[in-house]
């Protein structure tokens, strides 16, 4: 995966060849309420790849997802209570190496200070972070090219 990557060669700056295990791609997938839907939607359609990677999540988003599509997650805590800082040290700590969060454009939310400061650490590692379903379609793919899996097929 592209954390493994990036972790060899943080160090000294230095490329190393690296052999690289598979299931060590971890995405981090948030949807707020209005937004989880399309977020089942979403997982359900990629089910069969998303089985094969690590996924990250918050709280309920984590529930609905491992309850209606049956798939395994690591849930944080829910939004509100501080999933998406979670969410976010794991991407401090280069562990993450992408994000789908299906924001609610239209809803004020409490958490706004934590969900900004997610956007902006994802900013400062360049990990690729999609807000909508087109994008998060675009996101997938691009990660499951780099495991060797083309989505379309
Ligand atoms: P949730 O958190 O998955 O626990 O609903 C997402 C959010 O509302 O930020």
């Amino acid at each position: 995966s592209r954390v493994a990557s990036h972790a060899l060669r943080r160090p000294g700056g230095s490329l190393r060849v690296a052999v690289v295990p598979p299931g060590m791609t971890r995405i981090a997938l948030i949807a707020h309420d209005d937004e989880k839907p399309e977020m089942l939607e979403f997982a359900a359609e990629h089910e069969s790849y998303l089985s094969t990677i690590d996924i990250v999540t918050t709280g309920t988003t984590g529930e609905r997802i491992r309850d209606e599509v049956g798939l395994d997650v690591d849930r944080k805590a829910s939004g509100p209570m501080g999933g998406d800082l979670q969410i976010g040290g794991l991407v401090a700590e280069d562990r993450i190496d992408a994000i789908v969060f299906l924001r609610d454009p239209q809803t004020a939310q409490p958490h706004e200070p934590d969900i900004s400061a997610l956007l902006r650490i994802c900013d400062v590692h360049d990990v690729p972070l999609a807000t909508t379903r087109t994008s998060a379609e675009y996101v997938l793919a691009g990660v499951a090219a780099d495991d060797g899996v083309d989505l379309d097929h």
